[in-house]
């Protein structure tokens, strides 16, 4: 088939848009007459830092970053982040509490005891992504030190599709971070907005909150102010597989706090990140401590100007359109209980990550084997669940456009209709 006959809802990676593909394709052969592709260019060179800097930029003016945090491009992707943060935030938490007990004479055997007593990485368990990110920290720090906060499976019979209520969380006190994932690309459970216990009091101060927005940035308002880390891999909402972003406090990385020495985290039993995944590292290198693919780079910083061309009030412009869109495929399901059944409950459900079962008929297997027929052959493709729940994912991205929510909707109507 050719492009423009296919609406395409997978999962990640997403669609690009095509204009901003075909721009892309001619920068990779001849970068702006520079005789060049733009990845072929150095990274060292002046076309990089203007590509790195006016994505960051435009970055920031989208989403409403304030001045105090800065934006980095990495590598290793969400999966990266995972050992990220864990290394990171647990490295800013042994700097402060050395900073807090200085002063005393045994602040060595203090600080021990610190790490032995008191460290605790908090996660909340909502999806199979969140799961994998508190895996990880368990896997480089012990399970001891991890403490699971709520688990979406233990409570709901063992699937997720839920999320406990916040008064049953359990809370570490001063953890090195509090972990959720905003979006269950896989679960397709969203955070209605930010959990309402993690607020900083009136001081300002609050937990030491981390995010993984990989599914859903750019498709609504955050808060950044509440959040000390928000990553997210590039290839759902915002460009092409191959950089993650991650907005940080500065207050986290140096000059402000600096990551402890190797040898004290050593003395300490604690590992230390490679150094490709460390913060502070990556930001007073503005992102290019080593080769960085600007492509992929120059790629988000046009889907951010396509954004911004599009929607004069920014991120809010596209939240208006992705709740639209969300809406009309979930009334189409909800329209005929019959024929479908959405996975997760109602009060957290995706809109970006929209997954149901198909039930008409009774035999579920065969109704959703008819159902991924019919819809390919009409060029709604990339529809099929993913491999560990089995079902129908939607995904409903913001290169989707409303005329494509509109056909599946449509579709979803004529199946169940049809006999
Ligand atoms: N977090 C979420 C919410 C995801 O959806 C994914 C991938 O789909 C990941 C993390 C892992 O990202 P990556 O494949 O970039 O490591």
């Amino acid at each position: 088939p050719a492009r423009e006959d296919i609406t395409y809802f997978g999962a990640g990676p997403a669609l690009l848009p095509t204009d901003t593909l075909e721009r892309a394709a001619q920068a990779l052969v001849n970068f702006n007459g520079t005789g060049l592709g733009l990845a072929e260019h150095s990274h060292r060179s002046e076309i990089a830092n203007t590509i790195i800097n006016e994505a960051k930029a435009d970055l920031a003016t989208f989403l409403d970053i304030p001045d105090d945090y800065e934006i980095l491009f990495m590598q290793g992707g969400g999966t990266g982040e995972f050992s990220a943060t864990a290394y990171n935030l647990v490295g800013s938490w042994v700097a402060n509490k050395q900073a807090e007990i200085s002063s005393q004479n045994n602040s060595e055997q203090l600080l021990n005891d610190a790490v032995n007593n008191d460290l605790k990485l908090d996660y909340i368990v909502t999806g199979s992504w969140s799961a994998k990110a508190a895996a990880e920290a368990a896997r480089l720090f012990g399970q001891d030190k991890v403490n699971i906060v709520a688990d979406a499976k233990l409570s709901n019979n063992g699937k997720f599709g839920i999320i406990p209520d916040e008064s049953t969380w359990k809370l570490s006190k001063n953890a090195a971070l509090v972990y959720y994932c905003d979006n269950e690309t896989v679960d397709g459970v969203e955070f209605a907005g930010f959990p309402k216990i993690l607020a900083p009091g009136p001081d300002g101060k609050g937990p030491i909150v981390v995010a993984d927005m990989s599914s859903n940035i750019l498709s609504r308002k955050v808060d950044v102010k509440n959040f000390s880390v928000i990553f997210f891999g590039a290839q759902k909402n915002l460009g092409s597989a191959g950089i993650t972003v991650v907005i940080i406090k500065k207050s986290l990385i140096a000059p402000v706090t600096k990551q402890p020495s190797a040898q004290t985290m050593r003395q300490l039993g604690l590992p230390i990140p490679p150094i490709i995944l460390q913060y502070d590292t990556i930001a007073q290198n503005n992102s290019l401590y080593n080769t960085l693919s600007i492509f992929d780079v120059y790629i988000a910083g046009q889907v951010l100007k396509r954004a911004l061309a599009n929607f004069p009030d920014n991120v809010s412009g596209q939240e208006k359109l992705s709740k639209q869109k969300a809406e009309l495929i979930y009334n189409a399901l909800d329209s005929h209980p019959d024929a479908y059944r959405v996975v997760p409950d109602k009060s957290v459900r995706s809109r970006m990550n929209i997954c149901f079962r198909v039930t008409k008929g009774g035999d579920i297997d065969a109704a959703e084997k008819d159902f991924l027929k019919q819809s390919t052959a009409l060029g709604l493709t990339g529809l099929k669940g993913h491999r560990s729940v089995g079902g129908i994912r939607a995904s409903n991205y913001n290169s989707i456009t409303l005329e494509g929510a509109q056909k599946l909707a449509q579709f979803l109507v004529d199946f169940a209709k049809a006999s």
